[in-house]
């Protein structure tokens, strides 16, 4: 997630904060100094700083979980709402999706239970420390993580009650239309929320917006799931494109650059094997720097990302989800490039499905890339 700082890593996620939550924590600290004074600005932030470390203790919730299932997390990211973990994939049993989502707000839940059972022992014990403000620090934790468990349990993406939603109704009608009901539940609460912010907290306004996002953005990442059912990899690659031999130089790409509209342009070994992608920016980085007679194989994005012709076109629109990929070289069962799969080329499929839900795909195999 681009605006997000990286603060440590854990399980092999990395842990980021974003931007905005760095904001949030700021606003808090400077709205109790000018309320209340430094004293009080000192307690808030101190607050805050467990506060935060009970949104991470409730990301690890979720990240423990989804291991126990062979998820693995790539990163962990904080927002002003909570925390979003990035999954590889999300498990295909609806049970163990619900199970993930659900364990976030079980800690908070947990660590709520604990602290109030803690002031309680102080309150019995030694009801003079009642006013102590540690005591009443230990209560508000528990209030927040109380809210935490509450508010995340709220039916809208990108909140864990977003994902509960959708993997009960998952149970019942399947992933994609279960996730196209839920988003629509979550847009719904985003406006209701919107429109409070109008009139009370700015925050909440602010919280719509990131809600709304994010209902879209799960929408939009299932519509292409749904255009991808039933097809292979080799129905939705482009098959005319610029393949560059390795050995290839720096003037043979600006040749390639320039004969065509392409802006991605594979390299194959003398076999016709993919090793490594050139993109547009990568061929002009290199005019700035180096001479004609450079190698591409200095300068080319390798390894290369591969997928076979006969793969399922899910797997595709999966690995560009979550990564930041720029093509995907389409390969026989001898390893040997047939096709190029892009992100532009998968919107064109969505495009064509949506207005032709009926359309076969017969594409001629066996199509040769253009070789230079
Ligand atoms: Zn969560």
């Amino acid at each position: 997630m681009r605006w997000s700082l990286t603060i440590g890593r854990f399980g092999g996620a990395a842990v980021k904060i974003h931007v905005t939550f760095v904001l949030l924590l700021a606003w808090i600290g400077f709205s109790g100094w000018l309320q209340a004074g430094p004293r009080a600005a000192l307690d808030s932030v101190v607050f805050i700083a467990l506060l935060f470390a009970c949104v991470v203790l409730h990301e690890f919730g979720h990240v423990l979980t989804a291991r126990r299932y062979g998820v693995v997390t790539t990163e962990v990211v904080l927002l002003p709402i909570g925390g979003v973990a990035k999954m590889e994939r999300m498990p295909e049993k609806p049970s163990q999706e619900l199970a993930i989502a659900i364990a976030g707000p079980l800690v908070n839940l947990a660590i709520a239970a604990a602290l109030l059972f803690v002031a309680g022992a102080i309150g019995m014990d030694d009801l003079a420390r009642l006013d102590d403000p540690k005591v009443s620090l230990i209560g508000r934790l528990a209030a927040a993580n109380l809210f935490l468990a509450v508010f995340n349990l709220v039916p809208a993406f990108p909140m864990d009650g977003g994902r509960v939603l959708r993997a009960l109704l998952a149970m019942k009608f399947g992933r994609a239309r279960a996730t196209r009901v839920a988003a629509s539940i979550g847009q719904a609460f985003a406006f209701a929320l919107g429109f409070l912010g109008l009139f009370g907290n700015p925050l909440l306004l602010f919280i719509a917006v990131f809600v709304y996002v994010a209902a879209a953005g799960e929408a939009q990442t299932t519509g292409f799931h749904e255009s991808a059912r039933g097809l292979t990899a080799a129905q939705a690659m482009e098959t005319r494109f610029a393949a560059v031999p390795i050995d290839a130089r720096l003037a043979d790409a600006v040749d390639a650059l320039l004969a065509a509209a392409d802006t991605e342009f594979p390299v194959t070994d003398a076999f016709g094997k993919p090793v490594g992608l050139l993109l547009r920016q990568d061929i002009l980085e290199a005019l700035k720097k180096r001479d004609r007679d450079a190698a591409i194989a200095d300068f080319m994005r390798a390894p290369v990302e591969t997928i076979r012709a006969s793969a399922p076109l899910e797997e595709a629109v999966d690995r560009f989800a979550r990564r930041d990929l720029s093509g995907l070289c389409v390969v026989d069962g001898d390893g040997v490039l047939i096709g190029l799969l892009t992100r532009q080329n998968l919107a064109e499929l969505v495009m064509i499905r949506s207005l032709r839900p009926d359309w076969r795909f017969e594409r001629r195999r066996g199509a040769r890339p253009t070789a230079n």
